[in-house]
């Protein structure tokens, strides 16, 4: 093996013109690329369409040997390899849905050095480590890795083998890739990757051209019909739970006049790739689709996305919503949300063995749903960028409720929390706060501490509409992973420690509660 890695002398910025064809780099990449050629593992965090794959692609020419890429989606493997071919770049892919020459032709080009990149399938990989130590890796690249943890959104049995990597491949650099990814998230993958030594880079998640905004799901159809009024063949994805309701909303469109197409899993895979390719090339400008729908399509011009249905998570929310305006152009991002769509997802995630985290995820997608306060700035504080404007491109923004100085309230809670040495999910701070006498908290011991009934005038149901505003706010965080404990973001030490205000929405006012009301 070769310790000290050798590197052709030529300037970052001349491959990324001969070989990509760019000028310059978008943010982070330069910096990630430097990291990955300096033999450091490295974790870049970066939304859809940031360019990542340019992270590891252009290290992968500028090292000797060859560049391991584990990808989960063998349908995009393809398109990837033939983009870098056309570009003059060796690569291939190898997964066990090609015939056995094809893979045994991959891997004699491999031998004998003829490959900068290899995309493989995680598992397909431990069948090649054979090979792979009598060549030279340069680097490997976990694409998608969030689906690694279990806490992230997509887990991936086969990703959790990843960790062996690190046996294999001592001396080799790791590059993980994820456009979602909370905190913890992030935290995890590098610890099972073992590169929590490596350097983490986060691009921004803002798209300040998104205008996002919720409505009560009553009449849903009707509301889409009016919202597609001045949308004349702008390009957009209507988003459901179901096959069914894929098919019942897109008759519906169609018989009302619109070009709109149903997409999802059942139909056979001919038709949707042609259905994929109309959408594409504008012919057809609607596509109504269960979440499958987008992966990997480049399309800049969709001009607006509606969630039918309540996303299950904020990660798919994200992701889903950020398949619009990739071009910069102003787009819309509608979500309904109605408590009958929280309560078939619930249905959904119970009995699967992440159930207790699938469900906290949910209730954190409902209260983002409820925000009273600038959805981007929960969207951006969800994964773990300390906002503290206001955006002025969302419907809070747009209408704000009343709002009053909430600063007190604030102070308690964040208190409270502090002084359960963030131990605790929001149940048990409220009942600390209400000084509640129940079982729980006699044993721990919890009625001796200095916020006990700090807050007992406030009802249970408004503390906790409170506590949901600070979570919404980015001053608190919910850790999913360790049972929903709340605890305190840079945001709540400026609210304790240097006097810093909190608004908090009047839950007198109707409009405030428009959206919480129907759940009671
Ligand atoms: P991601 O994997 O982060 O979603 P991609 O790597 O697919 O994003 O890149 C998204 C798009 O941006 C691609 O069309 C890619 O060619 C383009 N791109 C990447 N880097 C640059 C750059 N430095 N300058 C211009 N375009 C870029
Ligand atoms: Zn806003």
């Amino acid at each position: 093996k070769h310790p000290e890695r050798s590197r052709r002398k030529r300037s970052r910025r001349e491959l990324l013109k001969t070989h990509f064809g760019f000028d310059s780099f978008r943010p982070n990449q330069e910096e990630i690329i430097e990291s990955v050629l300096a033999g450091e593992h490295t974790l870049a965090i970066m939304p859809t369409g940031g360019g990542k794959s340019l992270c590891f692609q252009l290290p992968a020419l500028a090292l000797e040997g060859t560049a391991i890429v584990i990808s989960p989606l063998i349908a995009l493997m393809k398109d990837q390899v033939d983009a870098l071919n056309a570009n003059g770049i060796m690569a291939s892919y190898y997964n066990s849905s090609q015939p056995s020459e094809a893979q045994e032709e991959v891997l004699n080009n491999l031998m004998i050095g003829q490959l900068q990149l290899l995309y493989v399938a995680p598992e397909s990989l431990w069948n090649l480590t054979n090979y792979f130590q009598k060549t030279e890796i340069s680097l490997i690249a976990v694409d998608e890795a969030h689906c690694i943890s279990a806490w992230g959104h997509d887990f991936r049995p086969a990703y959790t083998q990843l960790s062996r990597l690190q046996d294999e491949f001592p001396q080799t650099p790791i590059i993980a890739l994820t456009a979602t990814a909370d905190r913890a998230t992030q935290d995890d993958i590098m610890k099972q990757l073992r590169i929590e030594n490596g350097k983490r880079f986060v691009s921004s998640f803002d798209r300040p051209n998104l205008y996002m905004e919720v409505r009560p799901g009553q009449q849903r159809i009707q509301q889409v019909l009016q919202f597609l009024k001045d949308k004349e063949n702008q390009s957009g994805i209507i988003y459901c739970l179901s096959r069914k309701s894929t098919e019942k909303v897109a008759e519906k469109l169609v018989a009302k006049g619109y070009k709109a197409k149903a997409y999802h899993a059942g139909i056979e895979a001919e038709e949707r790739s042609r259905i994929q390719e109309d959408f594409v090339n504008d012919r057809i400008p609607i596509i109504v689709a269960t979440i499958a729908f987008g992966m990997g399509i480049d399309k800049s011009n969709v001009r607006w996305v509606i969630h039918y249905n309540m996303p299950k998570n904020i990660e798919g929310y994200y992701q889903e919503i950020g398949r619009s305006g990739r071009d910069g152009l102003p787009a819309h991002g509608l979500m309904f949300y109605s408590f009958a769509d929280v309560v078939q997802l619930r249905k959904f995630a119970t009995g699967t063995a992440t159930e207790a985290f699938q469900l906290a995820k949910l209730e954190r997608m409902q209260q983002f749903a409820e925000a009273l306060s600038c959805r981007r700035k929960a969207l951006l504080n969800y994964f773990g960028e300390h906002v503290i404007q206001d955006c002025g491109n969302c419907d809070i923004c747009k209408m704000p409720p009343k709002y009053f100085d909430g600063t007190v309230i604030a102070q308690k809670i964040c208190s409270a929390v502090a002084r359960l040495q963030e131990q605790e999910a929001m149940g048990m701070v409220i009942d600390v706060l209400r000084g509640s006498q129940n079982a729980q908290i006699f044993e721990k011991g919890y009625q001796n501490i200095k916020t006990f009934a700090a807050a007992k005038e406030i009802p249970w149901k408004d503390l906790q509409q409170y506590v949901i505003q600070l979570l919404n706010q980015g001053v608190l965080e919910v850790w999913f992973h360790e049972k929903g404990r709340l605890v305190l973001t840079p945001t709540a030490k400026q609210i304790l420690f240097e006097g810093k205000k909190v608004r908090l929405a009047d839950l007198t006012q109707p409009e405030a509660v428009a959206l919480t009301k129907e759940k009671t």
